[in-house]
Protein backbone atom coordinates (compact mmCIF):
# COMPACT_ATOMS: atom_id res chain seq x y z
CA UNK A 1 0.00 0.00 0.00
CA UNK A 2 0.73 3.60 -0.61
CA UNK A 3 0.43 5.98 2.28
CA UNK A 4 0.52 9.83 1.95
CA UNK A 5 0.77 11.83 4.50
CA UNK A 6 -0.76 14.89 3.77
CA UNK A 7 -3.87 15.76 1.61
CA UNK A 8 -3.22 19.12 0.41
CA UNK A 9 -2.33 20.01 -3.57
CA UNK A 10 0.77 17.93 -3.07
CA UNK A 11 -0.89 14.72 -1.61
CA UNK A 12 -3.74 14.52 -3.68
CA UNK A 13 -2.37 14.85 -6.44
CA UNK A 14 0.34 12.21 -6.19
CA UNK A 15 -2.97 9.81 -5.69
CA UNK A 16 -4.96 10.98 -7.86
CA UNK A 17 -1.83 10.19 -10.54
CA UNK A 18 -1.15 6.68 -9.46
CA UNK A 19 -4.58 5.82 -9.68
CA UNK A 20 -4.08 6.86 -13.30
CA UNK A 21 -1.17 4.42 -13.47
CA UNK A 22 -1.96 2.07 -11.42
CA UNK A 23 -3.83 -0.37 -9.38
CA UNK A 24 -1.92 -0.02 -6.40
CA UNK A 25 -3.79 0.39 -2.76
CA UNK A 26 -3.79 4.17 -1.79
CA UNK A 27 -4.46 5.74 1.57
CA UNK A 28 -4.45 9.21 2.14
CA UNK A 29 -4.05 10.42 5.66
CA UNK A 30 -4.72 14.20 7.38
CA UNK A 31 -5.62 15.32 10.76
CA UNK A 32 -6.81 18.82 9.11
CA UNK A 33 -10.18 17.87 7.11
CA UNK A 34 -11.45 14.71 5.64
CA UNK A 35 -11.91 15.42 2.27
CA UNK A 36 -9.19 17.53 0.15
CA UNK A 37 -9.74 21.62 -0.23
CA UNK A 38 -8.38 24.79 -1.96
CA UNK A 39 -6.39 26.22 0.60
CA UNK A 40 -5.53 29.30 -1.24
CA UNK A 41 -10.08 29.84 -1.22
CA UNK A 42 -9.36 30.06 2.77
CA UNK A 43 -10.22 34.20 3.07
CA UNK A 44 -13.36 33.71 0.26
CA UNK A 45 -14.70 31.22 2.92
CA UNK A 46 -14.79 34.12 5.47
CA UNK A 47 -15.47 36.94 3.33
CA UNK A 48 -18.48 35.32 2.21
CA UNK A 49 -17.82 34.47 -1.33
CA UNK A 50 -18.27 30.98 -0.78
CA UNK A 51 -18.88 28.14 1.71
CA UNK A 52 -15.92 25.35 2.55
CA UNK A 53 -18.14 22.71 0.90
CA UNK A 54 -17.63 25.20 -2.73
CA UNK A 55 -13.59 25.05 -1.90
CA UNK A 56 -13.84 20.77 -2.22
CA UNK A 57 -12.71 20.30 -6.01
CA UNK A 58 -13.87 16.63 -5.66
CA UNK A 59 -17.58 15.03 -4.28
CA UNK A 60 -16.91 12.44 -1.90
CA UNK A 61 -17.90 9.89 -3.82
CA UNK A 62 -15.00 10.69 -6.16
CA UNK A 63 -13.23 8.91 -3.31
CA UNK A 64 -14.74 5.50 -3.61
CA UNK A 65 -15.01 5.96 -7.04
CA UNK A 66 -11.30 5.76 -7.30
CA UNK A 67 -10.61 3.51 -4.86
CA UNK A 68 -9.08 6.05 -2.44
CA UNK A 69 -8.84 5.73 1.05
CA UNK A 70 -9.46 8.68 3.32
CA UNK A 71 -8.29 8.33 6.75
CA UNK A 72 -8.62 11.53 9.45
CA UNK A 73 -5.64 10.45 11.88
CA UNK A 74 -2.93 12.44 13.31
CA UNK A 75 0.57 10.80 12.82
CA UNK A 76 2.96 11.03 15.79
CA UNK A 77 5.85 9.01 14.68
CA UNK A 78 7.36 6.83 11.50
CA UNK A 79 8.79 3.67 12.18
CA UNK A 80 10.85 3.74 8.81
CA UNK A 81 12.52 -0.09 9.61
CA UNK A 82 9.58 -1.76 10.39
CA UNK A 83 7.49 0.40 7.64
CA UNK A 84 4.88 1.35 9.91
CA UNK A 85 3.17 5.08 11.23
CA UNK A 86 2.08 5.26 14.57
CA UNK A 87 -1.24 7.64 15.04
CA UNK A 88 -2.32 9.90 18.02
CA UNK A 89 -5.28 7.96 18.19
CA UNK A 90 -3.19 4.56 19.18
CA UNK A 91 -3.58 2.95 15.93
CA UNK A 92 -0.76 1.36 13.76
CA UNK A 93 -1.03 1.60 9.68
CA UNK A 94 1.68 -0.30 7.66
CA UNK A 95 3.06 1.05 4.52
CA UNK A 96 5.62 -0.29 1.38
CA UNK A 97 5.92 2.75 0.00
CA UNK A 98 5.04 6.32 2.31
CA UNK A 99 4.62 10.15 0.65
CA UNK A 100 5.56 12.53 3.22
CA UNK A 101 3.18 15.86 1.62
CA UNK A 102 2.58 17.82 5.26
CA UNK A 103 2.90 21.46 4.13
CA UNK A 104 4.11 24.32 6.07
CA UNK A 105 3.06 26.29 9.78
CA UNK A 106 3.06 29.69 9.99
CA UNK A 107 6.36 30.90 11.88
CA UNK A 108 6.66 32.27 15.27
CA UNK A 109 9.76 33.80 16.66
CA UNK A 110 9.51 33.02 20.27
CA UNK A 111 7.47 36.64 21.14
CA UNK A 112 6.72 37.22 24.54
CA UNK A 113 2.06 36.42 24.47
CA UNK A 114 2.70 34.14 21.02
CA UNK A 115 0.13 31.49 22.61
CA UNK A 116 -2.01 33.90 23.98
CA UNK A 117 -5.76 33.55 23.20
CA UNK A 118 -6.46 36.01 19.90
CA UNK A 119 -3.05 35.15 18.40
CA UNK A 120 -2.85 32.78 15.40
CA UNK A 121 -1.67 32.67 11.77
CA UNK A 122 -4.11 32.05 8.64
CA UNK A 123 -2.91 28.37 7.12
CA UNK A 124 -5.62 25.68 8.53
CA UNK A 125 -8.92 25.13 8.34
CA UNK A 126 -8.89 25.38 11.91
CA UNK A 127 -7.04 28.57 12.24
CA UNK A 128 -9.99 29.98 9.43
CA UNK A 129 -12.17 28.79 12.63
CA UNK A 130 -10.45 30.32 15.18
CA UNK A 131 -10.23 33.83 13.58
CA UNK A 132 -14.22 33.45 12.37
CA UNK A 133 -15.48 32.54 16.40
CA UNK A 134 -13.75 36.08 17.36
CA UNK A 135 -14.05 38.04 14.43
CA UNK A 136 -17.24 39.81 16.21
CA UNK A 137 -15.52 41.08 19.56
CA UNK A 138 -12.80 42.20 17.42
CA UNK A 139 -12.68 45.67 16.70
CA UNK A 140 -9.02 46.36 15.58
CA UNK A 141 -6.58 43.46 14.40
CA UNK A 142 -2.48 43.62 14.06
CA UNK A 143 -0.88 41.70 11.68
CA UNK A 144 2.80 41.09 11.71
CA UNK A 145 4.79 40.18 8.90
CA UNK A 146 4.05 41.85 5.29
CA UNK A 147 3.70 38.81 2.61
CA UNK A 148 0.68 36.84 0.96
CA UNK A 149 -1.13 35.69 3.64
CA UNK A 150 -0.50 38.83 5.63
CA UNK A 151 -2.35 41.03 3.03
CA UNK A 152 -5.28 38.20 2.29
CA UNK A 153 -5.62 38.33 6.40
CA UNK A 154 -5.95 42.39 6.10
CA UNK A 155 -8.54 41.79 3.15
CA UNK A 156 -10.38 39.99 5.22
CA UNK A 157 -10.58 41.73 8.08
CA UNK A 158 -11.41 45.13 6.22
CA UNK A 159 -13.72 43.11 4.87
CA UNK A 160 -15.92 43.05 8.19
CA UNK A 161 -14.87 47.40 9.08
CA UNK A 162 -12.34 45.38 11.47
CA UNK A 163 -9.33 48.23 11.62
CA UNK A 164 -5.70 46.62 11.01
CA UNK A 165 -2.49 47.67 12.04
CA UNK A 166 -0.17 45.91 10.16
CA UNK A 167 3.41 45.86 10.91
CA UNK A 168 6.41 45.34 8.49
CA UNK A 169 10.12 44.83 9.06
CA UNK A 170 11.19 45.80 6.26
CA UNK A 171 11.02 49.20 4.87
CA UNK A 172 9.66 48.48 1.31
CA UNK A 173 6.50 45.94 1.51
CA UNK A 174 7.47 42.25 -0.06
CA UNK A 175 10.64 43.35 -0.41
CA UNK A 176 12.99 40.12 -0.15
CA UNK A 177 11.00 39.14 -3.48
CA UNK A 178 9.49 42.48 -5.29
CA UNK A 179 12.03 44.73 -6.49
CA UNK A 180 11.69 48.30 -4.72
CA UNK A 181 9.72 50.28 -7.82
CA UNK A 182 7.21 46.97 -7.85
CA UNK A 183 6.69 47.22 -3.90
CA UNK A 184 6.16 51.03 -3.72
CA UNK A 185 3.43 50.10 -6.10
CA UNK A 186 2.19 48.34 -4.05
CA UNK A 187 2.92 50.26 -1.10
CA UNK A 188 1.41 53.18 -2.64
CA UNK A 189 -1.83 50.85 -3.10
CA UNK A 190 -2.06 49.86 0.15
CA UNK A 191 -1.95 53.80 1.74
CA UNK A 192 -5.08 54.37 -0.33
CA UNK A 193 -7.28 51.93 2.04
CA UNK A 194 -9.39 52.45 4.63
CA UNK A 195 -9.10 51.55 7.71
CA UNK A 196 -5.42 50.08 7.07
CA UNK A 197 -2.70 51.51 8.95
CA UNK A 198 0.62 50.33 7.25
CA UNK A 199 4.09 50.41 9.89
CA UNK A 200 6.84 50.26 7.61
CA UNK A 201 10.42 49.34 9.53
CA UNK A 202 8.31 48.29 12.82
CA UNK A 203 9.08 45.34 14.54
CA UNK A 204 6.77 43.30 17.20
CA UNK A 205 8.22 43.65 20.71
CA UNK A 206 5.77 41.60 22.68
CA UNK A 207 2.07 40.67 22.72
CA UNK A 208 0.35 42.18 25.98
CA UNK A 209 -2.35 40.01 27.69
CA UNK A 210 -4.94 40.64 30.36
CA UNK A 211 -4.90 38.35 33.39
CA UNK A 212 -6.85 35.52 31.36
CA UNK A 213 -3.99 35.02 28.94
CA UNK A 214 -6.22 36.77 26.06
CA UNK A 215 -4.62 39.79 23.89
CA UNK A 216 -5.05 43.08 24.70
CA UNK A 217 -2.18 44.78 22.65
CA UNK A 218 0.80 45.11 21.63
CA UNK A 219 4.50 46.79 21.53
CA UNK A 220 6.73 47.19 18.86
CA UNK A 221 10.20 47.28 19.04
CA UNK A 222 10.78 51.13 18.96
CA UNK A 223 8.27 51.25 22.15
CA UNK A 224 4.69 52.11 20.13
CA UNK A 225 1.60 50.56 22.15
CA UNK A 226 -1.37 49.33 20.01
CA UNK A 227 -4.57 48.19 21.54
CA UNK A 228 -5.80 45.23 19.68
CA UNK A 229 -8.21 42.26 20.17
CA UNK A 230 -6.11 39.92 17.56
CA UNK A 231 -3.02 39.47 16.23
CA UNK A 232 -2.16 37.94 13.31
CA UNK A 233 1.26 36.10 12.86
CA UNK A 234 2.07 36.20 9.04
CA UNK A 235 5.96 36.70 9.01
CA UNK A 236 6.25 33.75 6.66
CA UNK A 237 5.94 29.26 6.84
CA UNK A 238 7.94 26.96 7.82
CA UNK A 239 7.54 23.27 7.26
CA UNK A 240 5.38 21.56 9.40
CA UNK A 241 8.00 18.33 9.64
CA UNK A 242 8.51 18.18 13.92
CA UNK A 243 7.40 14.74 14.11
CA UNK A 244 9.48 13.72 10.77
CA UNK A 245 12.61 15.03 12.77
CA UNK A 246 11.88 13.24 15.52
CA UNK A 247 11.37 9.66 13.41
CA UNK A 248 15.20 10.05 12.76
CA UNK A 249 14.85 10.99 8.65
CA UNK A 250 17.25 13.82 7.35
CA UNK A 251 15.66 16.88 7.74
CA UNK A 252 17.29 20.67 7.81
CA UNK A 253 14.81 23.56 7.18
CA UNK A 254 12.91 20.94 5.57
CA UNK A 255 12.50 17.28 4.73
CA UNK A 256 15.68 17.14 2.61
CA UNK A 257 14.70 15.01 -0.58
CA UNK A 258 16.92 14.83 -4.12
CA UNK A 259 16.22 15.55 -7.45
CA UNK A 260 13.72 12.23 -7.44
CA UNK A 261 11.75 13.23 -3.71
CA UNK A 262 13.47 10.48 -2.37
CA UNK A 263 14.41 11.07 1.38
CA UNK A 264 16.74 9.48 3.40
CA UNK A 265 14.64 6.46 4.52
CA UNK A 266 14.01 3.64 2.44
CA UNK A 267 10.57 3.95 0.24
CA UNK A 268 10.13 7.26 1.91
CA UNK A 269 9.64 10.58 -0.50
CA UNK A 270 8.92 14.21 0.12
CA UNK A 271 7.03 17.03 -1.43
CA UNK A 272 5.65 20.07 -1.41
CA UNK A 273 5.65 22.50 0.99
CA UNK A 274 7.48 20.10 3.27
CA UNK A 275 9.94 19.01 0.86
CA UNK A 276 14.07 20.98 0.51
CA UNK A 277 15.81 19.46 -2.35
CA UNK A 278 19.02 18.86 -0.53
CA UNK A 279 20.78 20.53 -4.48
CA UNK A 280 18.30 22.62 -5.88
CA UNK A 281 17.48 23.05 -9.85
CA UNK A 282 19.69 25.87 -10.49
CA UNK A 283 18.10 28.70 -10.14
CA UNK A 284 15.38 27.56 -8.37
CA UNK A 285 15.22 27.78 -4.34
CA UNK A 286 15.59 24.79 -2.10
CA UNK A 287 11.82 25.00 -0.68
CA UNK A 288 9.25 25.94 -2.96
CA UNK A 289 6.05 26.52 -1.18
CA UNK A 290 3.50 27.97 -3.70
CA UNK A 291 0.59 25.55 -4.82
CA UNK A 292 1.95 24.23 -8.66
CA UNK A 293 5.16 23.30 -7.51
CA UNK A 294 3.25 21.28 -5.45
CA UNK A 295 1.06 19.84 -7.86
CA UNK A 296 3.54 19.11 -10.49
CA UNK A 297 6.08 17.65 -7.36
CA UNK A 298 2.96 15.35 -6.74
CA UNK A 299 2.42 14.26 -10.53
CA UNK A 300 6.32 13.90 -11.24
CA UNK A 301 6.45 11.34 -7.72
CA UNK A 302 3.48 9.42 -9.08
CA UNK A 303 5.18 8.73 -12.21
CA UNK A 304 8.42 7.22 -9.93
CA UNK A 305 6.08 5.56 -7.84
CA UNK A 306 4.49 3.40 -10.57
CA UNK A 307 7.54 2.27 -12.59
CA UNK A 308 8.55 5.44 -14.79
CA UNK A 309 11.45 7.35 -12.63
CA UNK A 310 11.20 10.83 -13.02
CA UNK A 311 13.17 13.70 -11.76
CA UNK A 312 11.74 16.81 -10.78
CA UNK A 313 11.53 19.00 -14.00
CA UNK A 314 9.23 22.15 -12.91
CA UNK A 315 9.32 24.46 -16.19
CA UNK A 316 9.56 27.99 -15.69
CA UNK A 317 8.46 29.99 -12.26
CA UNK A 318 5.24 30.82 -12.34
CA UNK A 319 3.12 32.73 -9.92
CA UNK A 320 -0.18 34.46 -9.12
CA UNK A 321 -1.73 36.29 -6.02
CA UNK A 322 -3.68 39.27 -5.23
CA UNK A 323 -2.70 42.90 -3.21
CA UNK A 324 -6.04 43.71 -2.39
CA UNK A 325 -7.67 44.31 -5.57
CA UNK A 326 -4.33 44.37 -7.74
CA UNK A 327 -3.75 41.19 -9.53
CA UNK A 328 -0.30 40.21 -9.69
CA UNK A 329 1.68 37.25 -11.67
CA UNK A 330 4.77 36.51 -12.58
CA UNK A 331 6.25 34.68 -15.15
CA UNK A 332 10.34 33.67 -15.54
CA UNK A 333 12.92 35.15 -13.32
CA UNK A 334 12.63 38.79 -11.62
CA UNK A 335 14.33 38.96 -8.55
CA UNK A 336 14.87 41.33 -6.26
CA UNK A 337 17.73 43.17 -7.44
CA UNK A 338 18.55 43.03 -10.92
CA UNK A 339 21.75 40.60 -11.12
CA UNK A 340 24.82 41.29 -13.69
CA UNK A 341 24.19 41.47 -17.13
CA UNK A 342 20.11 42.05 -16.66
CA UNK A 343 18.78 45.25 -18.01
CA UNK A 344 14.85 46.01 -16.68
CA UNK A 345 12.27 48.21 -18.55
CA UNK A 346 9.27 48.94 -16.13
CA UNK A 347 5.90 50.80 -17.38
CA UNK A 348 3.83 51.86 -14.89
CA UNK A 349 0.35 53.69 -15.83
CA UNK A 350 0.28 56.97 -15.21
CA UNK A 351 -3.21 56.84 -13.44
CA UNK A 352 -4.53 53.36 -13.32
CA UNK A 353 -3.03 50.97 -11.21
CA UNK A 354 -1.07 48.81 -13.57
CA UNK A 355 2.74 48.26 -13.96
CA UNK A 356 4.90 45.91 -15.98
CA UNK A 357 8.18 45.12 -14.90
CA UNK A 358 10.33 43.14 -17.67
CA UNK A 359 13.77 41.37 -17.19
CA UNK A 360 15.84 40.87 -20.08
CA UNK A 361 19.62 39.79 -21.07
CA UNK A 362 21.84 43.11 -21.63
CA UNK A 363 23.80 41.28 -24.30
CA UNK A 364 21.51 39.01 -25.95
CA UNK A 365 18.11 40.67 -25.28
CA UNK A 366 16.60 37.36 -24.32
CA UNK A 367 13.65 38.21 -22.52
CA UNK A 368 14.07 36.86 -18.74
CA UNK A 369 10.73 37.41 -16.72
CA UNK A 370 8.00 39.56 -15.80
CA UNK A 371 6.24 40.62 -12.54
CA UNK A 372 2.56 42.26 -13.79
CA UNK A 373 0.38 44.44 -11.45
CA UNK A 374 -3.11 45.30 -12.38
CA UNK A 375 -3.49 43.09 -16.12
CA UNK A 376 -4.23 39.21 -16.65
CA UNK A 377 -1.44 38.37 -18.72
CA UNK A 378 -1.66 34.17 -20.44
CA UNK A 379 0.65 32.12 -18.67
CA UNK A 380 1.22 29.78 -21.90
CA UNK A 381 2.24 32.11 -24.04
CA UNK A 382 4.40 33.74 -21.70
CA UNK A 383 5.73 29.94 -21.55
CA UNK A 384 6.00 29.49 -25.02
CA UNK A 385 8.71 32.98 -25.14
CA UNK A 386 10.67 31.69 -22.50
CA UNK A 387 10.95 28.37 -23.82
CA UNK A 388 12.35 29.55 -27.45
CA UNK A 389 14.46 32.30 -25.79
CA UNK A 390 12.48 35.10 -27.18
CA UNK A 391 13.98 38.55 -26.89
CA UNK A 392 12.25 41.25 -25.07
CA UNK A 393 11.88 43.21 -28.76
CA UNK A 394 9.50 39.63 -29.44
CA UNK A 395 7.79 40.11 -26.67
CA UNK A 396 7.04 43.82 -26.59
CA UNK A 397 5.99 43.28 -30.13
CA UNK A 398 3.32 40.32 -29.42
CA UNK A 399 2.47 41.46 -25.88
CA UNK A 400 -1.01 41.89 -27.33
CA UNK A 401 -1.19 38.03 -27.44
CA UNK A 402 -0.41 37.68 -23.73
CA UNK A 403 -3.32 39.72 -22.92
CA UNK A 404 -6.84 37.87 -21.76
CA UNK A 405 -8.58 40.55 -23.45
CA UNK A 406 -6.48 41.99 -26.58
CA UNK A 407 -9.29 44.83 -27.46
CA UNK A 408 -9.31 45.73 -24.20
CA UNK A 409 -5.15 46.02 -24.33
CA UNK A 410 -4.89 48.53 -27.23
CA UNK A 411 -4.98 50.94 -24.88
CA UNK A 412 -2.05 50.20 -23.59
CA UNK A 413 0.35 48.20 -26.07
CA UNK A 414 1.36 51.60 -28.01
CA UNK A 415 2.18 53.35 -24.49
CA UNK A 416 4.19 50.62 -23.42
CA UNK A 417 5.83 50.03 -26.60
CA UNK A 418 6.19 53.50 -27.09
CA UNK A 419 7.88 54.01 -24.10
CA UNK A 420 10.40 51.55 -24.33
CA UNK A 421 11.38 52.90 -27.53
CA UNK A 422 12.31 56.24 -26.18
CA UNK A 423 14.37 54.70 -23.25
CA UNK A 424 16.02 51.65 -25.17
CA UNK A 425 16.40 53.77 -28.48
CA UNK A 426 14.76 51.40 -30.67
CA UNK A 427 11.59 51.34 -33.22
CA UNK A 428 9.40 48.60 -32.16
CA UNK A 429 6.19 48.07 -33.49
CA UNK A 430 3.04 46.78 -31.77
CA UNK A 431 1.89 43.52 -34.08
CA UNK A 432 -1.46 43.52 -34.76
CA UNK A 433 -2.43 40.10 -35.27
CA UNK A 434 -2.71 37.79 -31.92
CA UNK A 435 -1.88 33.87 -32.37
CA UNK A 436 -2.36 32.56 -28.90
CA UNK A 437 -5.55 30.11 -30.68
CA UNK A 438 -3.05 28.36 -32.22
CA UNK A 439 -0.74 28.00 -29.60
CA UNK A 440 -3.28 26.63 -26.71
CA UNK A 441 -4.23 24.37 -30.41
CA UNK A 442 -0.88 22.83 -30.38
C1 LIG B 1 -4.04 31.57 3.18
C2 LIG B 1 -3.11 31.02 2.13
C3 LIG B 1 -3.13 31.52 0.85
C4 LIG B 1 -2.28 31.02 -0.12
N1 LIG B 1 -2.32 31.54 -1.38
C5 LIG B 1 -1.51 31.05 -2.34
C6 LIG B 1 -1.56 31.53 -3.69
O1 LIG B 1 -2.33 32.45 -3.99
N2 LIG B 1 -0.74 30.97 -4.61
C7 LIG B 1 0.12 29.96 -4.31
O2 LIG B 1 0.84 29.46 -5.15
N3 LIG B 1 0.19 29.47 -3.02
C8 LIG B 1 -0.60 29.98 -2.06
N4 LIG B 1 -0.53 29.50 -0.78
C9 LIG B 1 0.43 28.40 -0.50
C10 LIG B 1 -0.18 27.07 -0.92
O3 LIG B 1 -1.47 26.97 -0.41
C11 LIG B 1 0.71 25.93 -0.39
O4 LIG B 1 1.95 26.04 -1.07
C12 LIG B 1 0.11 24.57 -0.67
O5 LIG B 1 -1.20 24.47 -0.19
C13 LIG B 1 0.96 23.48 -0.03
O6 LIG B 1 0.40 22.25 -0.33
P1 LIG B 1 0.91 20.90 0.32
O7 LIG B 1 0.06 19.83 -0.29
O8 LIG B 1 2.38 20.78 0.18
O9 LIG B 1 0.61 21.03 1.88
P2 LIG B 1 -0.72 21.41 2.67
O10 LIG B 1 -1.75 21.99 1.81
O11 LIG B 1 -0.28 22.20 3.83
O12 LIG B 1 -1.27 20.02 3.18
C14 LIG B 1 -0.62 19.29 4.20
C15 LIG B 1 -1.63 18.56 5.03
O13 LIG B 1 -0.96 17.60 5.84
C16 LIG B 1 -1.55 17.57 7.10
N5 LIG B 1 -0.60 17.03 8.08
C17 LIG B 1 0.60 17.55 8.42
N6 LIG B 1 1.20 16.79 9.34
C18 LIG B 1 0.35 15.78 9.60
C19 LIG B 1 0.39 14.67 10.50
N7 LIG B 1 1.44 14.46 11.29
N8 LIG B 1 -0.65 13.82 10.51
C20 LIG B 1 -1.73 14.02 9.71
N9 LIG B 1 -1.83 15.06 8.85
C21 LIG B 1 -0.80 15.93 8.80
C22 LIG B 1 -1.88 19.03 7.36
O14 LIG B 1 -2.84 19.17 8.39
C23 LIG B 1 -2.40 19.45 5.99
O15 LIG B 1 -3.76 19.18 5.88
C24 LIG B 1 -1.37 29.98 0.21
C25 LIG B 1 -1.36 29.47 1.50
C26 LIG B 1 -2.22 29.98 2.46
C27 LIG B 1 -2.17 29.42 3.85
Amino acid sequence: MIVIIGNGISGVTTARHIRKNSDEEIMIISSESKYFFSRTALMYIFMGHMTFEHTQPYEPHFWKKNRIQLSKEYIEKIDTENKSLYTKSGKTISYDKLVLATGSKPNKFGWKGQDADGVRGLYSKQDLDYIEERAPNIKKAVIVGGGLIGIEMAEMFLSRNIEVDFLIREPLFWNGVLPDEDSKFIMNHLSKHHGLNMYYSTELDEILTDANDKVVGIKTKDSQDIECQFVGLTAGVSPNIDFVKESGIDCQKGILVNTFFETSAKDVYAIGDCAQFKEPIPGRRALEQVWYTGKIMGEQLAQTLTGNRTEYNPGYWFNSAKFMEIEYQTYGTVLNKLQENQEEFIYKHPKEAILLHFVFEKDSRKFIGINNFGLRLRHPVFNHWLLKKATIDEVLQDLKTANFDPEFYTKYENEIITQFNQQFGTSLKVNKKTWWQKLIKA
